[in-house]
């Protein structure tokens, strides 16, 4: 950020002014992100579980709200089918993995899909509530699959992420003494399913 903004303060031509500001603008957008999963890492890590009854469909619609000015998501159409809302659980952790999930999900659309789409779900099973996050955006190669809950895996180091995002929501998942996995096909989308106890 330091050097783009030397260049600015020493460039005249629009256009690479223009350059230069996108690129902050990524930076920032980076650094952002960065700072935002510390932050859930440490409350995951040192704040007690919370058991009360959390509406799924008021933390589902306030992320999405959320993430609406995310680049890229103006083109997703994100349904819902909702069959479970409300559970015992911990709020906050809720928030954090279907934060994680969701912007996943518009982070990884796939540019070259002209119906870009993201369904989450969520049903009850026995005594447990499954939430399930459904894309058709680029997927996951092979290989990868059993890396991307690794602390800072990128699958691709050019992209956008830090590799802290699925970490943190694993390990979120494991407090709420869930599981998580996986289901993905590169270039035909990712699912990721959520199993977490109704009754905290
Ligand atoms: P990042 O900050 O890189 O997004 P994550 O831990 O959230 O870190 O994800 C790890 C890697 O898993 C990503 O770099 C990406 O390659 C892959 N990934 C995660 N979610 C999806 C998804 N919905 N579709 C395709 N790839 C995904």
């Amino acid at each position: 950020m330091k050097g783009l903004i030397e260049l600015t303060a020493n460039e005249r031509d629009p256009v690479m002014l223009r350059n230069y500001l996108d690129l902050m603008m990524n930076n920032l957008n980076k650094q952002e992100e960065f700072i935002k999963e510390i932050i859930n890492f440490s409350r995951n890590k040192k704040t007690e579980i919370q058991r009360e009854l959390v509406n799924l469909s008021k933390v589902i619609n306030q992320s999405i709200s959320q993430h609406q000015y995310m680049s890229g998501s103006a083109d997703i159409r994100i349904d819902q089918e909702i069959d479970l809302d409300v559970i015992q659980s911990d709020p906050l952790r809720l928030e954090i993995i279907i934060n994680n999930l969701l912007s996943n999900a518009i982070k990884y659309s796939d540019p070259t899909k002209d119906k870009k789409q993201i369904m989450i779900k969520t049903f009850k099973k026995g005594h447990h509530c499954v939430l399930e996050f459904t894309d058709n955006g680029i997927g996951i190669k092979k290989d990868h699959l059993n890396r991307i809950f690794e602390l800072f895996f990128v699958a691709d180091p050019d992209h956008k992420g830090t590799g802290l995002g699925l970490y943190i929501v694993k390990e979120t998942v494991g407090k709420l003494k869930g599981t998580i996995r996986v289901e993905s096909e590169r270039g035909l989308g990712s699912k990721f399913i959520i199993i977490i106890p109704v009754d905290g």
